[in-house]
Formats: C-alpha cells, structure tokens, sequence
C-alpha cells in the first residue's frame, strides 16, 4: 500500500516536471517522505519501497524514531524549531528546513561547532505573510541568509515555504512562482560559502503545482501514508 503511494507519488512529481514551461524539465526533484505521526513500521515500508530521505517535524518523536528505525535514510527537520532544542537537532538531522531568525542560527551554528558539524540548512520564508506560521519575511531575507552565510557552523543550501492552505490549490501558484524568482535571484548573491540549490516547496494538496513552478524538494506525508493521526 505504502509502496504503491509512494510509486504514485513519483510518478505524479515526474508528470508534473514535463508540464514545466518557466522552469527547466530536467532539474530533479528530491522527494522528502513526510514521516510525523506515522509508525516506525510505515517508514521502514517506505524505506524498503524505494524513499531515502525522510522529513520529521518534531525534536522528541524524531529521536524516538531515529533509534529504532535500523535504516540508512536522510533526515529532514521540516517543522519549526525552538532555539533550546537546536542542540538536539543538529545531532540527528541532515538538513534543518526551518531556520527563520538570526537568533536561531546563532543557536545552530554554537550546537554544531560543538559537535564538529557543518550543519546544512534552507531558509524559511514565509512569502504569504501568515501570522499561523513562522519563516523570515521576504523584506528581511537578505540580512538573515547574509548571517547565515557568515556563520562558520552552518551550510546554507537553500529556501523553504509553505503555502497557505487554499481551499482552491490555483491560488498557491502566484506565491510559487514567486519564490522561485526570489531563489533565483538569492543564486546571483557573491555568498562565501552558501550554495543555493534547493528550493524546498509544495505538500500533499499543491507539490504538484510547485514542481511546476521550480520545487525541486517536496515534503509529502498524506499522499504516501494516508491520514495522520494525532
Ligand atoms: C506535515 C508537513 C508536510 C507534509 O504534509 P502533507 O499534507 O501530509 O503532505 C510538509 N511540510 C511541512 C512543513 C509539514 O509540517
């Protein structure tokens, strides 16, 4: 069942990329399997099924996960994270979606130094101005990735988004297609260290529509695994 969602899910990603117009066909989409809520039995499926990498958003069912899973797969923190666990989430994540503040990046860059890490991170943008969400407004985007760039600890790899939850999923184009234009741009920045090549948008109801607009990360939970239960 999970095996067949996640081919579903693939093959869907794929048609959307052929229907790309602004955006080149072939850029590559990484899929992110959205694992919060879901049993260590439907990862380990999933894992088998063919998905190498693995979004969480929370620090504690992580860590719980983390131990029991016995599979080598990439580890994605999607979900907002509070500076006093900063020192627990460089510790089991590979790439951390959702630095949004200046005061967390410091907190990153101090927890990885003490482990001896280079920690790869995107940037949170929160384009659509939700008071519901966190991420850095498009406004003050530059200071924070120039920070960010500066600090010896932390790779910057990229942006993330989340876009409102519409109820007709149209209307999350114009936001996709514009921050696109804002990772293009942020490419053209003579950073020191930072390599903007991952755009990390779209969900179960709008991954297909942001491939189209140039994800080339997607973070899909409920298209793989079915409802969630909380
Ligand atoms: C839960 C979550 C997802 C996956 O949501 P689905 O609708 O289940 O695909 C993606 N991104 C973030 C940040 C999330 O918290």
């Amino acid at each position: 069942m999970i095996a067949e969602k996640l081919q579903e899910v693939q093959a869907e990603i794929a048609a959307a990329q052929a229907r790309r117009t602004r955006v080149p066909q072939t850029e590559p989409v990484t899929l992110i399997a959205v694992t919060k809520n879901h049993d260590v039995a439907a990862m380990r499926e999933a894992i088998d099924a063919g998905a190498t990498q693995v979004g969480e958003n929370r620090i504690q069912e992580a860590m719980d996960k983390y131990e029991k899973l016995e599979r080598q797969v990439t580890w994605h923190l999607i979900g907002h994270l509070q500076t006093n666990k900063a020192k627990f989430a460089v510790r089991y994540f590979d790439l951390i979606h959702s630095v949004d503040t200046p005061h967390l990046a410091r907190a990153l860059d101090k927890e990885a130094g003490k482990i001896g890490k280079v920690q790869d991170v995107l940037v949170q943008v929160n384009l659509a101005k939700e008071a519901s969400k966190s991420g850095v407004y498009k406004e003050d985007l530059r200071p924070l990735l120039d920070l960010v760039d500066s600090l010896p600890q932390l790779h910057l790899v990229g942006l993330m988004c989340i876009a409102p939850n519409y109820a007709d999923v149209e209307q999350c184009r114009p936001l996709f297609r514009e921050m696109y234009e804002i990772f293009q741009k942020t490419k053209e920045i003579p950073f020191q260290t930072s390599n903007m090549k991952y755009l990390s948008m779209g969900m179960t109801h709008d991954y297909r529509i942001a491939v189209e607009e140039g994800a080339n990360m997607v973070r899909v939970g409920t298209a793989i695994f079915g409802p969630r239960q909380y």
